[in-house]
């Protein structure tokens, strides 16, 4: 039995909950696979409510669980999420985009993964008004730096496809900061003599996500880049509808969706749960790896090729070309499973 914590969040945040609880429930019942599912408050309704946007049982509760998954939150995401990634010390954030058959991707020969760096840059949260000015204080550190260059060329190797490892940066502008960041990857590619290492600036990189978007295998990046190229990634391969994320440390790790709360489609029941689901698939994946269970393994592949099958058939929501509402794709997926 798995404890697993699950923030419903804000927006589509809710909808997508009912979505991922109900596929969690359908392996529990159908499979040898049990969780155990315990709903938590954390973002604007949470702080309407209880005046903290992370309040304290949530934190508790989230620690003495497996695994989270967390649902999109709103205008206090930076309170929530960003608060979660440092507490936990969830260093790396892991973003796939895959090019899937019948999905509207620019390519059909699209893989690769984003790893960001997740705990510091400028989302540190070391923001400060200075007279009539605003300053943020952007902090790179080598630890952090050769911390999230390791977990990038581990990645490369184990997913054993072009091996290659790509270091996005700007340190012709930023030159400490990131002059630091590049430094820290040359470093430890030198542990890898088997993957080859190549270095690009981010605007170049923004470009060939669109121009030659399979020429990428790892990218590795600091955490603003990396947020944004995540969206531009997803968006390359079909929809912020369909990409998951992971953020992972050494002992916990929290999966979420890509994309935030949608408000302009919220509570209207049109959200395309996928990127949720695909997110318990990678869930799935780390629980499998980190207890040496294969059942875990075998139903996040289950998982995943249900949602593309169902893709395949024509059986999708409506912001890759559907007409399936978010409960009825639920239900489509429930019944497979
Ligand atoms: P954040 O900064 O919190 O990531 P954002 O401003 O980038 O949020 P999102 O909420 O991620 O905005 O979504 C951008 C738009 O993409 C939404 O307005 C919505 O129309 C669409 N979108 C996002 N997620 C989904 C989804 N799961 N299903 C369908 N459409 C979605």
């Amino acid at each position: 039995m798995y404890k697993i914590s699950l923030i419903t969040g804000d927006g589509i945040g809710p909808e997508l909950s009912d979505s991922a609880v109900s596929v969690l429930n359908t392996i529990s019942d159908r499979h040898d696979l049990k969780f155990d599912i315990t709903k938590l408050k954390a973002g604007d309704a949470a702080l309407k409510e209880t005046g903290k946007a992370l309040p304290d049982e949530t934190l508790s509760t989230i620690k003495k669980s497996d695994a989270c998954l967390k649902a999109p939150v709103g205008e206090s995401a930076a309170d929530v999420i960003v608060v979660l990634r440092q507490m936990l010390d969830l260093y790396a954030n892991i973003r796939p985009a895959k090019s899937y058959p019948h999905m509207p991707a620019l390519r059909d020969d699209i893989d690769m993964v984003i790893v960001r760096e997740n705990t510091e840059d400028l989302y540190g949260g070391k923001e400060f008004s200075l007279g009539d000015s605003a300053v943020a204080l952007r902090i790179i550190s080598e630890k952090a730096s050769k911390r999230i260059a390791k977990y990038a060329f581990e990645t490369a190797a184990q997913r054993n496809l072009m091996r290659k490892v790509t270091c996005v940066h700007k340190s012709n502008v930023m030159r400490i900061t990131d002059g630091l960041f590049v430094k820290s990857c040359i470093e430890v590619s030198r542990n890898y003599p088997d993957i080859l290492f190549e270095q690009m600036y981010v605007d170049a990189c923004a470009m060939n996500l669109i121009r030659q978007p399979e020429q990428f295998d790892v990218i590795v990046t600091t955490n603003l880049f990396g947020d944004i190229l995540s969206d531009e990634s997803s968006q390359v391969v079909g929809g912020l509808g369909m990409a998951p994320a992971a953020n992972i440390g050494d002992n916990f790790a929290l999966f979420e969706p890509v994309h935030g709360a949608a408000f302009d489609i919220a509570g209207k029941n049109i959200a395309n749960p996928s990127s949720f689901l695909l997110s318990i698939k990678m869930m799935l994946d780390w629980l499998g790896k980190k207890h040496d269970d294969t059942r875990c393994i075998a139903v996040g592949k289950k998982l995943e090729s249900t949602i593309f099958d169902l893709v395949k058939q024509g059986v999708k929501t409506k912001d890759i070309g559907g007409e399936k509402s978010t409960s009825e794709f639920t239900r489509e997926i429930t019944i497979r499973l």
